[in-house]
């Protein structure tokens, strides 16, 4: 029987604590979320400004549907490319410092098509190897030649960009890493991709909202600007809604318009949202105050955290993991958490490597000095 070998493979999983399982919310997600009937302080949403159920926002969301529906009814290239969708482009482009973006449904299906879009057989892809999920299987389905790097190794990918004898070379890297927290050495790749007339693909799940001048994102923090790179971002994390874009030159827009197959088939998300997102890039810019109070309780979480026996990775953002290494571990401390009341979520292989567990700690503007030193003080609490 074929359930036979499926229930194996799932049995085999839970003995190494590898098993994954959902828990349903029964509230909007907030740092104070009911999980099973129980209240919980959360550290594990990528909500990272609290927009995600912001009043004006859900008025916006409902003003939206009440004038464009609730529902595309079609793809972008059929009839389901709307004014708020158009508008909402332009925005974005102005606001990251392109010509033009394009809106995606999820940044999934973004990097899917992006990566399908500008590389393919004959053509060599070069990967950090702590990419985001989604940028791997991107360069897998794109079947162009893969190469990847060791995390933030760039001698390492300029001796393969020097070795390659590729006419069409595109580097892809998050921005920032979504489970280290880390930053890429974007200037460092941006001169290695003028070098080598190379592109240079930027996922910005985790800057966009956050860094950078008015939350503009990593190329703004970095200062740096280039046709050679392809913004995308995703407005489902610091911008609380749903969805993603890419942000680049005329040219690359017009090629993905036409040939990326996860932009062409499939319907278009609902225009409401996009009248939502027009309202958040507004918060987004205005909200220099978040980004300080952000800021103010990285700092307090890694001051506070500094003498446990876990370390807290070298991380300067929203996302602090806590190192522990044993899945098992993790899963205990994590589950140690919840019986105080806190929600922090413990990421294990395969969604990073082995042996490097951690609990992915994620802080947010809507989070409290109180809420971080709760956190502080159950942690010690668990070490002891
Ligand atoms: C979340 C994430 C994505 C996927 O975006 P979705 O809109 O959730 O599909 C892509 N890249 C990175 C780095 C992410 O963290």
């Amino acid at each position: 029987m074929p359930f036979g070998l499926l229930q194996q493979t799932l049995d085999e999983r839970a003995e190494q604590g590898l098993r994954r399982r959902r828990r349903t919310l029964a509230s909007p997600q907030s740092p104070n979320i009911v999980v099973d009937g129980k209240p919980y302080l959360s550290f594990c949403s990528n909500d990272y400004l609290g927009l995600a159920a912001h009043p004006g926002l859900i008025a916006a969301l409902q003003q939206g549907a009440a004038q464009w529906g609730v529902g595309a009814g079609a793809a972008h290239l059929v009839s389901g490319h709307f004014e708020p969708h158009h508008q909402l482009e332009q925005q974005l482009a102005a606001f990251v410092g392109k010509p033009e973006a394009l809106l995606f449904s999820t940044g999934y299906m973004a990097n899917i098509g992006i990566v399908q879009a500008l590389a393919g057989k004959g053509d060599t892809v070069f990967a950090d190897k702590l990419n985001h999920a989604s940028l791997n299987d991107a360069m897998q389905l794109s079947r162009a030649h893969v190469q990847r790097y060791r995390h933030n190794d760039l001698a390492q990918l300029a001796q393969q960009l020097e070795r390659s004898d590729s006419v069409r070379k595109l580097i892809i890297t998050d921005a920032v890493f979504s489970m280290e927290g880390d930053l890429a050495r974007l200037p460092e790749l941006l001169a290695l991709c003028e070098r080598h007339d190379a592109w240079l693909l930027v996922d910005d799940a985790h800057g966009f909202g956050v860094l950078g001048e008015q939350g503009r994102g990593t190329l703004s923090h970095f200062d740096i600007r280039s046709p050679r790179i392809v913004y995308m971002a995703t407005l489902g994390k610091a911008a609380g809604v749903f969805g993603a874009f890419v942000a680049a030159e005329s040219t690359v827009i017009e090629t993905l318009v036409n040939h990326a197959r996860s932009y062409v088939y499939t319907t278009a998300t609902p225009p409401a949202l996009a009248v939502v997102l027009q309202d958040s890039l507004r918060l987004i810019a205005q909200g220099e105050a978040l980004r300080v109070h952000l800021r103010a309780l990285i700092k307090k979480l890694r001051t506070g955290l500094s003498d446990l026996p876990w370390p807290l990775m070298l991380s300067d953002t929203a996302i602090q993991p806590l190192l522990i290494g044993d899945s098992k571990q993790a899963l205990a401390l994590s589950e140690g958490l919840r019986e105080r009341g806190l929600w922090v979520a413990a990421i294990r292989p395969p969604t990073v490597p082995q042996g490097t567990a951690r609990l992915r700690i994620t802080l947010s503007a809507a989070h409290t000095e109180t809420d971080v030193e709760k956190l502080i003080g159950a942690l010690h609490d668990l070490a002891r």
